[in-house]
Formats: structure tokens, sequence, C-alpha cells
């Protein structure tokens, strides 16, 4: 019967007899039965409360998607943002207590799930990275996401919870088979270092480009709020989003396949992203990692772009 658990206790006013024979009966099988599902009950409470997701959240669009499917599915939440010397770091800590705000707002359940916000400070590694490797990382450091990864396990001690997970944002369509800190080798290896350390890798995204991240946030008024707050921009001056970086592009991509354009944070400008319009046409010439649905996205972007400027 597939509907057995449907069953309720609202309509009765009154024990029913048989019901009340089998429990005040002295059958020892049933008053075991009792003790074991109070046991299980108890033991589920139990494991709810050592169970913790640690998101690295950077206030941009990705790992805000998985901070809040994380608030909805009712994980208890532990959220790190780094400082590694980006020049946009004013910018992302602006963004960050903005959105926090906003999600203490529109979510209740964060006010008892959201345990934590900590900041990491690993700026130096930045500024010995780059004596290390003059003029060559403007944006990012090499093995940024390996740094970061490593660093959020520190976050938690390891007798808190008994089942720790780190939620990496990565998206389908942008992960290669090897190079890089987002492919699939390195994350195999770091799910790998994670288990010795008793982590477990999620990857809550994996399945989803950012036009779909942008898309399930249409899909709840007070997600998309959230969601057009965030920040994807590499430039740390002027306006919150440049309209020129290669992470201003790729916003647009999101946001112009889900149609909406108009909330992406800045006016396209074809002139502006050009370099990234030529980027990407020599990156489909040739062999490349990128997924049907995301070269599709890109391509419909590039055709609004050149069309709109005639
Ligand atoms: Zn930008």
């Amino acid at each position: 019967m597939k509907n057995y658990m449907k069953i309720s206790t609202k309509k009765l006013t009154k024990i029913p007899l048989y019901l009340a024979r089998v429990l005040d009966s002295d059958n020892n099988q049933i008053k075991l039965e009792q003790l074991r599902v109070k046991e299980y009950s108890k033991k589920i409470t139990s494991l709810r409360g050592t169970r913790i997701a640690i998101i690295p959240w950077s206030a941009g669009l990705d790992s805000t998607a998985s901070l809040l499917m994380a608030l909805e599915s009712g994980n208890r939440v532990i959220t790190v943002n780094f400082n590694y010397g980006q020049q946009y770091w004013n910018k992302e800590r602006e963004t960050i207590n903005k959105i926090r705000q906003m999600i203490f707002k529109r979510y209740p359940q964060a006010l008892s799930l959201w345990l934590q916000h900590k900041e990491v400070d690993i700026s130096w590694l930045d500024k010995a990275l780059k004596k290390e490797f003059p003029g060559e990382w403007q944006h990012i450091f090499p093995m940024r996401n390996f740094t970061i990864l490593m660093e959020v396990m520190k976050v938690i001690p390891i007798n808190n919870y008994k089942y720790r997970e780190i939620w990496f944002s990565c998206v389908q369509g942008e992960i290669p088979f090897s190079g890089g800190d987002k492919s699939i080798v390195f994350l195999t290896e770091v799910a790998r270092i994670f288990s010795l350390n008793k982590f477990l890798l999620v990857l809550p995204l994996i399945g989803l480009n950012k036009t779909d991240i942008v898309k399930w946030a249409l899909n709840k008024s007070y997600r998309f709020e959230i969601i057009k707050e965030t920040i994807s921009c590499f430039s740390g001056k002027g306006e919150k989003h440049c309209g020129s970086c290669l992470a201003c592009f790729n916003r647009l991509v999101g946001y112009y396949s889900a149609a909406v354009v108009k909330n992406c944070g800045f006016i396209p400008n074809y002139n502006l992203l050009k370099p990234f319009i030529d980027k990407y046409k020599s990156a489909f010439k040739k062999e490349n990692y990128y997924s049907p649905s995301r070269k599709n996205d890109i391509f419909n972007l590039i055709y609004f772009l050149e069309n709109k400027n005639l």
C-alpha cells in the first residue's frame, strides 16, 4: 500500500479500543518496538544536528545559488569568503553584507540554519605568488580553487559535526577533463583529500549551467531578488559591474539566455565586450571542453551583441 504513510491521527478524538489494548498490553515485543521507534527518532534528530554544509561564498551568481539551495533544503550552513588579494575585494565584501541582510529577510529559516559567516584573509599568499610570477596573475592566482578548498577544511573543528560537506559551486559545461582547478581530474583529487579528512565534496550545481541557474532563480521572485544582486566582476574600480571583463561577459551569457538581460547589472556594450567575443570565437574553432548548451548560449549572445550594434 503506497498510502500507508498518509495515516493521520488528527481525526482521532478518542483512542480506539484496539489501540488502547495494544498500548496497555504487557507484551514485551510491543514495548521493545516502542523503545526502538523512540531511539530511532532521537537518532534522526541528532543526525540532523551533526550534518553541516560549508560553502565557499563569494557573493557571485553560482555560490549564492548554492547557498540558497542549501537553505531551501534545510541544511545547516557555514559560509566562508576569502580575501586572497583580489582587486575587487571591497566590492565583494559590500555585496556579501548586502546579500546577507536580504537572505535573512527573505529566508526566515536562515536564522536557525545559517550558523556562521567567516572571512578568511590569505592575501599574503597572493602577494607571495605575484612576486614569484610577476605580471602573470591579475584577477586570480594559480590553483586558487585548490587553496580555497583546502583552507575551508580548517573552518570546522573535526569533532563538532559527524557529517561535514563542502559545497563547491562549479557549473556544468565548463569542466574540462584535465587542466586547471575545475577539471574532473582536479575534482577527483579534491574529493580524495576531503574524504581522508572526513569531509564530503558536494557539487550542487554540477547539473546546471549559468543559464539554468538564472532560470532556477526566476522560478521564485524572492530568489531572483537576491540573485540579481550578486556580483561577478573582476574589476575593482567604478561601478559594481564594469561590463568589460570576462566575468561580466559570462554573467551576461546567463542573463541573456534566460531572457532577463536588463537585470544583469550593466548595459552590454559591443565594443567593450569585443575581446571576449573574439576569444570565444577562436576557442570554439579548436577542440574545447565547453558543453553544447554552453556553446549555444555563448553563440546566441554573440549574435545578439553583433546585430544590436548594426
Ligand atoms: Zn567586469
